[in-house]
């Protein structure tokens, strides 16, 4: 609490008492440390590939030019580093641009079933690598109305997370239903699965369950901030439900129309 205190005094100078003002700032609190965590979580991530761009740079130029092998192998991983970073600095850009509020919903009629498919044509050359299948269900088509390259980054990252987190020959299931008001998608993969006490803590930014599975992956830790993001400027939600080992389901709901 934050206690400010003032006298009250009448019309003859007289007191009269105290007046004491509480100010609950345990919510201030909380979005202050938010805040430091967040820094320092991005000053983390950001040093991480800069030291590693350094340091293979160094040890070329020291000497290890010269080798036609080694050159290479420290070249594709600064370049590997240098895609992280620009990966990273991307999607920061976005959330920070989606928490200012400065961008503007670009609506418009978006076919899901459409951009599912196109999706998966997207990540089709990955789940041949994994052995994987994905499978399309429900209707022809499946209107909501958002903005289509948001929606799209939205399904983009749940399914590049089921692709990641799926072993290989796992199955992933894309389903999709119409209500009444809403058009409700589900990511379902047979992957590794996600514990229950972290399950919470998916959406917040730079979260992950298992950090080194997730860098090698090329994995941010923002995908699930992003999505959360794009979908509560939506009015539209999301909902996990997860068993280790067994798999994981991610249910969007989004409006066929969008009160604002
Ligand atoms: P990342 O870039 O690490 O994938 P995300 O924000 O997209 O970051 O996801 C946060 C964490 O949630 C991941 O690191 C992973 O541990 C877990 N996760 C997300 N999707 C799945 C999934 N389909 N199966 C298992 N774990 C998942």
């Amino acid at each position: 609490f934050e206690v400010y205190g003032a006298p009250i005094i009448g019309n003859h100078d007289e007191w009269n008492g105290i007046l004491l003002i509480f100010h609950d700032i345990t919510e201030l609190k909380r979005l202050e440390q938010i805040r430091k965590d967040f820094v320092a979580n991005v000053s983390h991530e950001l040093k991480t590939p800069i030291t590693s761009i350094k340091g293979f740079s160094e040890t070329l130029l020291d000497g290890a030019l010269h080798d036609e092998e080694t050159l290479r192998s420290f070249l594709t991983i600064i370049l590997e580093e240098s895609d992280r970073l620009q990966v990273l600095i991307q999607e920061l850009l976005n959330l920070s641009k989606m928490e200012q509020q400065v961008f503007v919903l670009n609506r418009q009629d978006v076919d899901l079933i459409q951009m599912l498919t196109d999706i998966s044509m997207m990540l089709s050359t990955r789940l041949e690598e994994k052995q994987l299948t994905l499978d399309i269900v429900g209707p022809n088509q499946a209107f909501i109305e958002g903005d289509l390259s948001r929606i799209k980054q939205v399904f983009i990252n749940l399914m590049s997370n089921a692709v990641n987190y799926t072993l290989t020959g796992g199955a992933i299931m894309v389903c999709v239903k119409e209500e009444e008001d809403t058009v409700i998608v589900e990511i379902q993969d047979n992957g590794i699965g996600i514990e229950p006490k972290e399950l919470p803590r998916i959406f917040e930014r730079f979260y992950r369950v298992d950090k080194a599975r997730s860098r090698d992956s090329g994995g941010t830790g923002l995908g699930l901030a992003i999505v959360k993001h794009i979908l509560e400027v939506h009015h539209g939600k999301v909902k996990v439900e997860s068993t280790v080992g067994v798999g994981t389901t991610f249910t969007v709901t989004l409006y066929k129309k969008l009160h604002t």
